[in-house]
């Protein structure tokens, strides 16, 4: 009989064979990020750090991480969908996928089991993954049931199974509204920019970094890894508090997703917010 540890490790299993539409996909993306340098200007970076902020800020770090899978603050409905849509656009998969791939992640953080560990190699945990892992994350009945929560409703699933369409919708507008150079700048060096900053939240803070807290896994607090992930990076912290809310425990770790929380706190949309606290005897902290 198949344990429920079996099938886990079944699910992120490694394949030798080349999962071709990933593949296919990510290499369409870096072609279009090297042709918008061809087209550079200040007001087209200006435009693809607003829709990565947007997308990677709004959509994956306070939505499908600190809200989606963890569930460290409560919003409206409204906004949780909308924080869906713009993580939807990343092009990381859909939220039911990337809910339970991260949660699968923080059950056996670099043991076996983990979907993306530098115990099996940096270049495995940065993208190796996605070129070679089965493609089974894209079938939402099986990632359901690491995400039941989500997969009661409708509306996550249709979002699941077409997580491209609202990435498809805006590069279409983005392309009448200013052309290729837009399209090039808003969602393929963006989306390029994007995949491998996440990534970098897999390999580098699983090898680079400082430890403040003796966790069973590898994570650090990475503050480069922090500066491009609207603070993802204080990732030590994280694995050792993943339903705080803040991520930078302490004030000198920028986190502006903990910022813009705050302010939503203010404006009293955000509430119900966890937020770990820094121990008040810090134990030692070991450099990489
Ligand atoms: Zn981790
Ligand atoms: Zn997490």
């Amino acid at each position: 009989m198949q344990t429920e540890a079996d099938s886990t490790l079944a699910l992120f299993a490694k394949d030798d064979r080349l999962n071709w539409p990933t593949t296919l996909a990510i290499i369409l993306v870096h072609v279009g990020a090297v042709a918008a340098l061809f087209v550079c200007s200040w007001r087209m970076i200006a435009a693809a750090v607003f829709i990565y902020w947007v997308t990677t800020g709004l959509g994956i770090s306070l939505g499908y991480h600190r809200l989606h899978t963890h569930r460290s603050y409560k919003v409206p409905r409204w906004l949780e969908y909308f924080f869906a849509i713009c993580g939807s656009m990343t092009l990381e998969g859909g939220p039911i996928s990337w809910v339970a791939t991260h949660r699968v992640h923080h059950q056996n953080s670099d043991r076996e089991g983990d979907p993306h560990s530098p115990h099996d190699g940096a270049w495995w945990a940065h993208i190796g993954w996605l070129l070679f892992g089965e493609s089974k994350h894209k079938n939402t009945a099986l990632m359901s049931k690491y995400a039941p929560d989500l997969a009661k409703d409708p509306f996550y699933v249709w979002l699941n199974n077409n997580h491209w369409v609202p990435l498809v919708v805006v590069t279409v507008l983005l392309y009448s509204v200013g052309g290729f150079p837009l399209m090039l700048w808003g969602s393929f060096f963006r989306l390029f920019f994007g995949w491998h900053a996440t990534w970098l939240v897999n390999s580098a803070t699983h090898m680079w970094g400082a430890r403040r807290f003796a966790t069973r896994d590898d994570s650090r607090n990475n503050w480069w890894v922090a500066l491009l992930t609207f603070g993802e990076g204080w990732h030590n912290n994280h694995h050792a508090h993943p339903t705080s809310a803040r991520h930078g425990l302490a004030w000198y770790e920028f986190d502006p997703s903990w910022l813009t929380l705050k302010l939503l706190k203010f404006l009293g949309i955000a509430k119900s917010i966890q937020v770990a606290k820094l121990p008040s005897t810090l134990p030692t902290q070991k450099a990489a």
